[in-house]
């Protein structure tokens, strides 16, 4: 006699896989997919401990994955001021936000922010550090750019940092002066000596990051993602707190760990003289790919790129490795088993990351080692044709379009501002694009990242290149499978087949046949649903 189900989901559309279509239902056993099919077949599954979930036409899809967001920063910075646009359309909103932290926290003690975006505050520039001072003048106060590649320090956060008007910025960083004083702002490799004087975070902080973060994720029926740099908060104890939180049944997603590989801060030797490699863990925590940083962002004007930026003949990013530091860092990786997942923007940095890509491949042949572009967002028709014959993906974030389309084109001009992540493009060459949130850069919220998909539009309602839209099936795709792929655990999850796990959202709208306006204003994920077991429940009913 065949099994009896655990869960069953019925009475409503129940989406398994671009290739596979519409379900009216489907049986969970042992945290796995036991069948999908008609209701009349699922039927005889159900037993007496059965537990039959009615979706009153609700629409379900495999959990969405993630695939490249910060979990541990997502986590610590939900607890920070939240300078986003939203929280904090003005600079004096800004302003006051610091403020009455600064009010409730002990002199001396780092104040923290993060999320403003200079394109969308009142002032249209940077708040500087005379600013911060004001807003908070017995603490060190460090506001992160949306980006997270440009901070605005504080008087304090930079006398800490021992950053002062003498101070050269180090290769591939930017430490900003204007009429011989500092404005504040430090970009890429600049940061560094701040981050070094703010106290690391306890395990015990760490722990309860991911849990934050995760639950929070949950609550978007994602339950995949992948952490895009581990050990950039707490260095090689991240891998340690992870571990922890899945014992502890803290681990509320399902997550895939890309190691932070850059010289100064690297986590790598010490995760590979443990035998951390690619594809070691379980289905809840895996080691997946190394990372590198080879630029910053558009919207930072730090992505690198071919030609200069907009009005500034002298301005083409940041290069942050040389050439033969790149290809050495990427050789030891890939010779050590490594899938790898670089951080590359402007065409130029991607060009730099294909060929070190390709020297390695040549070197030691592996076609199916996925090696990712992450975010890719400026490559070219010949970079695409490189990386369709070695074998390599981009792995973009199309919310980037949503939240900062405009920017794009404000600083790179309409040719390329508007074309950029071509996912469309992707897709069509067989690339399997992914897509998540880069959260903290952009918020977790999938349906802005749908809309973008369907529509291309940015939120201030720009058309991004129409041609490059996806339909709906295909966006569910490079949410669910595509992410999966990207992780190469396409056999184990993203779509709802026989022995998969069962991961499973339910939203309120039926995404398949809402317009893009309801799925990003009216649209809410009313269950999560992970390994079968019930792990968010907006509504609280089931
Ligand atoms: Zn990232």
């Amino acid at each position: 006699m065949s099994p009896r189900a655990d869960v069953i989901l019925q009475n409503g559309p129940i989406w398994c896989g671009r290739e596979e279509g519409v379900a009216e239902a489907i049986a969970i056993w042992q945290g796995r997919v036991l069948a999908v099919g008609r209701q009349s077949e699922i039927a005889p599954l159900i037993g007496p401990k059965t537990r039959v979930i009615d979706l009153n036409g609700r629409l379900a899809t495999p959990g969405l994955n993630d695939s490249h967001l910060h979990l541990v920063s997502l986590g610590f910075m939900m607890s920070w001021v939240d300078a986003t646009p939203a929280a904090a359309p003005s600079l004096d909103a800004l302003l006051s936000g610091i403020r009455t932290r600064a009010a409730k926290t002990r002199p001396g003690e780092w104040i923290l922010a993060r999320g403003y975006d200079q394109t969308k505050l009142d002032v249209k520039r940077h708040p500087y550090r005379t600013e911060l001072d004001e807003a908070a003048p017995d603490n060190p106060v460090m506001l992160v750019r949306a980006c997270g590649h440009i901070s605005i320090c504080n008087s304090r956060a930079l006398e800490l940092a021992g950053i002062n008007e003498n101070s050269s910025a180090p290769p591939g960083g930017l430490i900003e002066q204007r009429n011989g004083s500092l404005t504040g702002l430090l970009a890429e490799n600049a940061r560094g000596p701040v981050w070094a004087v703010i106290p690391s975070p306890t395990e015990d902080d760490l722990v309860a990051a991911i849990e934050r973060g995760g639950r929070y994720l949950l609550s978007y029926g994602i339950t995949s993602c992948m952490d895009a740099a581990v050990g950039q908060r707490g260095g090689f104890a991240e891998i340690a707190a992870y571990h922890r939180a899945k014992r502890e049944g803290r681990l509320p997603v399902r997550t895939w760990l890309t190691l932070l590989g850059d010289p100064d801060r690297t986590i790598v030797p010490q995760c590979y003289e443990a035998g951390l490699i690619s594809g070691t863990g379980d289905d809840m925590l895996m080691i997946g790919a190394v990372k590198y940083f080879l630029d910053g962002s558009a919207g930072g004007r730090t992505a690198w790129m071919s030609k200069p930026y907009l009005g500034e003949d002298q301005t083409t990013g940041i290069k942050i490795l040389t050439d033969d530091e790149l290809n050495e860092l990427v050789m030891d990786a890939h010779v050590k088993g490594y899938q790898l997942a670089c951080h590359a923007i402007g065409d130029a940095a991607i060009e730099q990351l294909i060929t070190a890509y390709e020297r390695a491949l040549a070197a030691i042949p592996d076609p199916d080692r996925r090696h990712r572009i992450e975010h890719s967002g400026f490559s070219t028709p010949e970079q695409h044709r490189r990386m369709l014959k070695a074998g390599i993906y981009p792995c973009p974030q199309q919310v980037f379009i949503y939240d900062f389309g405009d920017a794009y084109v404000s600083v790179l001009g309409e040719e390329r501002g508007l074309s950029s992540y071509p996912f469309r493009t992707w897709f069509d060459l067989g690339l399997k694009p992914a897509t998540g949130s880069d959260a903290p850069v952009c918020d977790p919220n999938p349906f802005p990242n749908f809309y973008s998909m369907l529509t291309r539009k940015t939120w201030k309602g720009t058309v991004m290149d129409a041609h490059e839209r996806v339909t709906i099936e295909e966006a569910l795709q490079a949410f669910t499978e595509f992410g999966a792929f990207s992780q190469k655990l396409e056999n184990t999850k993203g779509r709802l087949v026989e022995g998969q796990l069962a991961d499973v959202s339910v939203f309120s709208r039926n995404l398949l046949t809402a317009t893009p306006e309801d799925i990003l204003d009216n649209t809410y994920c009313d269950l999560t649903i992970r390994g079968g077991a019930i792990v968010y429940d907006r509504l609280g009913v089931t």
